[in-house]
């Protein structure tokens, strides 16, 4: 049985992951032909993909222990809360995890909004539906709703609204044709009819519905804008009057819609993709009723299917874990009930947890590395020899406007009106995206919060915002493998030094350098620059372009160019931060410990940060949607084109990890 090891996957507190790993140096490899292999072969070799996932590498180590230990929270909040924040979250968990009430409901939490979807008796009553749906539950449906800051003028928060309404991982998936693609829309096909048919329809009208549901969404995927030209802000930026988009997509009650979610009445909103809009307005027209309304159930039943009753949970973990990430068992319980609650209420728990985890000597240690990294790429803009004078001033001034936030956030998210209740999840999860949505509809018209977080604090991840202009670094990443002061600078620098610079870049990546310091999208290099700069994206486009994660599966390096030119210009940024530091302790890259010169020290320990094994399926799907490169080409990507790497391992020009054509942007 898929899930059987819902019950056998008791917890377990994972190994805390250290940096520098000496054992997971495969010493048969030569550094110079494939240094990713060389930093994690042993490790690669040692740690295969465990049943309970589909890709596996150091982050996954860190994401795991820190889930637990978000877990062992969240369980002592489910049996004794001490606050009444710690009464709701842990209620909210308690709810997730009672699996003999779910399977006890079996489909009808979600029984009410079928029949208000099976009551329209005219496609003019849609756009209600869809209003309270996206509004009140955790149902996405024909297109993304959302408040963003105004690209042109980012103090301003306005409405926006976006292409969506697809199931499938990319809009690739409903348009081509290749045997791959074809498989994937057929098992697609089958979930969408066992899922409908799970809800008591027969089996032909179950799948005479799927052919409706495949049908809108593929119609909506043809009008959807390519991924990769997305990254384009022009692309998700159409201001129009609601008169303008009435006329853009006449067959929806638009006017029905803002009133339902309760918008506040404005002027005009972003349309981010009106072609897309304008696709799903023949999609309304060409459809039937009925078809629209198998659509409409469908999304309501598979936003909420792996909380209902065991048939549901099986049937969306086979699509959708099984089929396309290749992942050989269901996660356990604890887990998914885990990661569903920092979602939900992440800065409530957090608060908990970052008392327990994250030192405050954490966060001054960050902060003075955090200032060696910015005028390290201060420097390095200085010495751009393609880069004229009035182009390095206004970078400069981006840089120094870059704000930061580390850690956690200054002051929590207030969830009293976040309603929980103990016995019913999916109604709990409805609350959830109400609430959620109610704070973002709140922001309209109202100033920007600059102390405003977008990840929680256990997350291993960091980000660059442009239209905030600031790098956020979570409580969560600040940890080995990425962060150890028992360990020597260069192996910091290595690690989260990396990380840093990685977020810095951005802000000056293909993307990012669309964007002045004040976070809005207006030109401020000369024209000569810019053809420079884009010369040079230009070579790592076709460097990546051709790097196979599945043989015949390429990269795609325009979706990757942010991601690798971060990468790109965070290790040599901070490889200069390594440099004055060491220097200020009177050391030298050339000392060694263990065997190995911090030179060394500091790409081996960059490298097996993105140690990882990954199943087939998941390297397809990445290909298609994921924004960064896998881990080898992460590492082998990004050193291969730093001729400080090939001096540190006494490599030579024309070996693979020291091409004569190597890239460079920053
Ligand atoms: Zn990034």
């Amino acid at each position: 049985m898929l899930s059987a090891s819902d019950t056998s996957q008791a917890p377990v507190e994972p190994k805390a992951p250290h940096s520098f790993d000496l054992g997971a140096i495969d010493k048969t490899v030569d550094p110079c032909v494939d240094f990713y292999q060389y930093a994690c072969g042993n490790w690669r070799k040692d740690n295969p993909i465990p049943a309970d996932q589909s890709r596996w590498g150091r982050f996954n180590e860190l994401s795991e222990r820190n889930r637990y230990l978000l877990y062992v929270d969240l369980k002592k909040a489910a049996d004794a809360p001490k606050t009444p924040l710690q009464r709701k979250y842990g209620d909210f968990f308690a709810a997730c995890m009672d699996t003999g009430l779910a399977d006890k409901l079996g489909d009808k939490p979600v029984q009410p909004l079928l029949a208000r979807i099976d009551a329209i008796k005219d496609k003019k009553d849609i756009a209600a539906v869809v209003a309270y749906l996206g509004s009140r539950t955790p149902t996405s449906i024909f297109f993304g709703f959302g408040v963003e800051q105004d690209q042109k003028d980012s103090t301003k928060q306005i409405e926006g609204i976006r292409q969506g309404g697809l199931t499938l991982p990319d809009r690739d998936y409903y348009l081509q044709d290749d045997p791959h693609m074809l498989a994937i829309r057929a098992k697609y096909h089958d979930y969408i009819a066992a899922v409908l048919k799970l809800t008591g329809e027969s089996e032909d009208q179950a799948k005479a519905d799927a052919d409706h549901v495949l049908e809108i969404e593929t119609a909506l995927a043809k009008g959807a804008t390519p991924r990769r030209d997305l990254r384009d802000p022009e692309r998700r930026y159409h201001i129009m009057t609601l008169a303008e988009l009435d006329g853009l997509e006449p067959n929806f009650e638009w006017s029905v819609y803002f009133a339902g979610i309760d918008a506040p009445k404005v002027e005009d909103l972003n349309v981010g993709q009106p072609g897309f809009f304008k696709a799903e307005n023949q999609a309304l027209a060409d459809q039937s009723l009925d078809a629209l309304k198998a659509y409409l159930k469908f999304h309501t039943l598979n936003g909420v299917a792996p909380w209902l009753s065991q048939p549901f949970q099986d049937a969306s973990f086979d699509f959708f874990q099984k089929t396309l990430q290749g992942q050989a068992e269901q996660t356990a319980r604890w887990k998914r009930c885990t990661a569903v609650t920092d979602r939900a209420l992440g800065e409530a728990v957090g608060q908990d947890w970052v008392k327990e985890n994250f030192p405050p000597q954490a966060k001054q240690n960050m902060e003075q590395l955090v200032a060696a990294l910015k005028t390290a790429l201060g420097q390095d803009i200085q010495s751009l020899p393609w880069m004229s004078d009035d182009t390095k001033k206004q970078a400069e001034q981006k840089l120094a406007d870059f704000r930061q936030k580390i850690g956690y956030p200054d002051k929590w998210r207030d969830y009293s009106k976040f309603e929980v209740t103990r016995t019913n999840f999916v109604e709990d999860l409805d609350h959830s995206a109400a609430f959620q949505f109610d704070y973002e509809l709140n922001k309209v018209g109202k100033p920007v919060d600059e102390k405003e977080w977008g990840m929680t604090p256990p997350t291993v991840n960091a980000y660059y915002d442009p239209p905030m202009n600031d790098i956020n670094f979570p409580a969560g990443i600040l940890q080995p493998p990425f962060y150890d002061f028992s360990k020597d600078p260069a192996v910091n620098f290595g690690g989260i030094g990396v990380v840093i610079g990685h977020e810095m870049t951005h802000g000056f990546d293909d993307e990012g350098s669309k964007y002045d310091g004040q976070g809005n999208v207006k030109p401020w290099w000369t024209d000569t620059d810019r053809a420079a700069f884009q010369k040079r994206l230009d070579c790592e486009i076709d460097e990546y372009g051709g790097f196979q994660p599945v043989p015949g599966v390429h990269i795609d390096g325009k979706l990757t160019l942010g991601e690798n030119t971060a990468d790109n210009g965070g290790i040599r940024i901070a490889w200069q931060a390594l440099l004055a530091t060491l220097a200020q302790q009177g050391k030298s890259v050339d000392d060694k410990i263990d065997g190995y010169t911090e030179a060394q020290r500091y790409f081996i320990g960059f490298a097996q940060v993105w140690c990882e094994n990954r199943t087939e399926q998941v390297s397809r799907v990445a290909a298609k949607t994921d924004p960064h490169s896998p881990g080898m080409f992460r590492a082998n990507g990004t050193v291969r084109n730093f001729d400080e790497f090939g001096k540190a391992f006494g490599c030579h020009v024309g070996q693979p990890m020291m091409p004569e054509n190597a890239c460079r942007v920053w």
